[in-house]
């Protein structure tokens, strides 16, 4: 990072990236700098877009498993009804993952509801003989709990940008 104090001299530091402000002495002045870094302040403000992004991937991920996991279990005929039931939820949550986005709140209750049907999810699995869907259901149930537990994110354009 190139940094210009105010006695002339431009100087390199290596400093940390990721921290929003750093400090550095200029090595012919001595005096003490208080730099700001521009990329860590950018990548700071869109953190929310950082947890939709990864609850979008996850989103994706997920929905195309589902896919091949029920698309598999069409074949085997005692899973065939699983495996139908996958893939039209599959397709119904890959065609609606656009919605995932910074500041749209219906996600935070969307993934609130979605407690049940991951129950039902996890039991229709288990009957039919889907061991590989429970671990799915499991992987939801934490992209669930990771979407909860950042709610903020999603919550970004009904509170006061106060704080941030
Ligand atoms: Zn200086």
């Amino acid at each position: 990072m190139n940094i210009r104090c105010s006695c002339g001299r431009t100087f390199d530091a290596s400093v940390d990236m990721s921290a929003p402000e750093v400090i550095v002495r200029c090595p012919s002045c001595s005096q003490v700098l208080r730099v700001r870094n521009r990329k860590a302040t950018v990548a700071a403000m869109s953190s929310s877009d950082v947890v939709a992004a990864k609850v979008k991937r996850c989103e994706i991920i997920s929905g195309l498993l589902w896919l091949v996991i029920g698309a598999v279990q069409v074949f085997f005929v005692y899973t065939a009804a699983a495996g139908v039931w996958n893939v039209i939820n599959a397709i119904l949550r890959l065609r609606s993952v656009g919605n995932i986005r910074a500041g749209n709140p219906e996600v935070v209750s969307w993934y609130e509801n979605r407690r049940t049907s991951l129950i039902i999810f996890a039991v229709v699995n288990l009957v039919l003989g889907g061991v590989v869907g429970v671990a799915l259901v499991a992987f939801d149930w934490w992209v669930r709990d990771y979407v909860l537990n950042n709610k903020s994110a999603f919550m970004g354009d009904s509170v006061p940008a106060v704080g941030k």
